[in-house]
């Protein structure tokens, strides 16, 4: 007999897609606290994140009387018709994230909007809504997930040691925070604070503070712009190149992604300037107009797909042939903008 699927079970196989381990949460929750326009974001995590997750964030709030609307699967403040789905502005769209995740744990939501005198707090056990109360909060949002794949016991098994899990989220916001130079974003694994931002929009010196000095130096500056598409970024002289691509960091108006082009578009950019076997350090920063870009393509919105390739890959590639030829020095930014 064909029925359809009851919501419960129907949200749990929709997390799957969204949420396959620890990673994926702290991805989604950031993503939000960022599309909340926070200027202060807080990650913390405990084992790997299997047992806690907590992002706390300054931003908007959720509105008490859309608390339980948030946590329904296709719930979104972000678009509304299909017509939006071509111009994508914000993180998120999809509506499924929240949903996903209080399906397969403990989840403590705790918001408070600036037009909401107090705040509340709304605890969810598998997806079903188990406490509402009133407390006293800051402006902003705090989600805490505790006992992932608790209810959903082939997941469970399929999570990693606690520092596989953690060294991918240590090494996802990392690459979030240096995109968001704007946002304080702080890390805490453990109990112990491994990186804190200060918010004043220096990706160069987020660079320094998240990685180290010595990644730091030897980069050249790079930057150009068209009309309709922007990069910016920072790449490595061609003597100090590495044995592998882990220093290269590719993000798309904002979202950190892995990239074919983008990648193609640095060899070419490199071109006879490096042995076999060497790459460069390179973080690029590329901005294009949401129309020329489809970030629609899978549900972890880990990839994206351009209209135009091959333009894409030249642009990026003239712009890092200039930067390696002018040697830009990186230039710096004075005070918070
Ligand atoms: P999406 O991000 O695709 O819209 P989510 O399931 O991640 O879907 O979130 C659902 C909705 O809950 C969002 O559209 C937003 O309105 C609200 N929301 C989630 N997290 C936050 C947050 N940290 N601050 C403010 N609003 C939030
Ligand atoms: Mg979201």
């Amino acid at each position: 007999m064909i029925r359809i699927l009851d919501k419960n079970v129907a949200d749990k196989i929709a997390a799957g897609e969204v949420v396959d381990r620890p990673l994926s949460i702290v991805k989604e929750l950031v993503e939000n606290s960022i599309d909340a326009g926070a200027t202060n974001i807080t990650v913390e995590m405990r084992n790997g994140g299997k047992t806690y997750i907590r992002v706390t964030d300054n931003g908007s709030g959720i509105p008490e009387d859309q608390a339980e609307l948030a946590f329904l699967r296709h719930a979104t403040s972000k678009i509304v018709t299909d017509e939006d789905l071509s111009h994508i502005l914000t993180l998120g769209f999809r509506g499924e994230a929240l949903s996903s995740i209080a399906a397969v744990s403990r989840v403590e939501l705790i918001s408070k909007t600036a037009d909401s005198k107090t705040g509340f707090s709304l605890k969810i056990h598998g997806g079903e809504v188990f406490e509402k109360v009133a407390t006293g909060c800051p402006e902003g949002t705090t989600i805490i997930v505790s006992d992932l794949f608790y209810n959903t016991p082939a997941r469970l098994k399929f999570m990693k040691s606690d520092s596989t899990e953690s060294t991918l989220i240590i090494d996802f916001i990392s690459r979030i925070a240096l995109a968001y130079a704007h946002i304080k974003i702080r890390l805490i694994n453990n109990g112990t604070i491994l990186f804190s931002t200060n918010g004043k929009g220096d990706k160069y010196n987020n660079i320094l503070t998240v990685y180290s000095k010595a990644v730091g130096d030897g980069l050249l500056y790079v930057y150009s712009e068209r009309e309709d598409m922007r990069l910016e970024g920072y790449i490595s002289r061609p003597d100090v190149s590495k044995t592998n691509k882990k220093q290269q960091l590719f993000y798309v108006n904002g979202r950190v992604i892995n990239n074919r082009i983008m990648d193609l578009a640095v060899q070419d950019g490199y071109t006879e300037r490096l042995f076999e076997g060497r790459y460069p350090v390179a973080y690029l920063f590329f901005t294009i107009q949401p129309e020329l870009v489809d970030v629609n393509i899978h549900p972890n919105k880990k990839e994206v797909r351009f209209h135009r390739d091959l333009e894409v890959r030249n642009f990026i590639a003239q712009a890092i042939k200039s930067g390696l030829l002018s040697q830009q020095a990186i230039p710096q930014v004075k005070g918070g903008q």
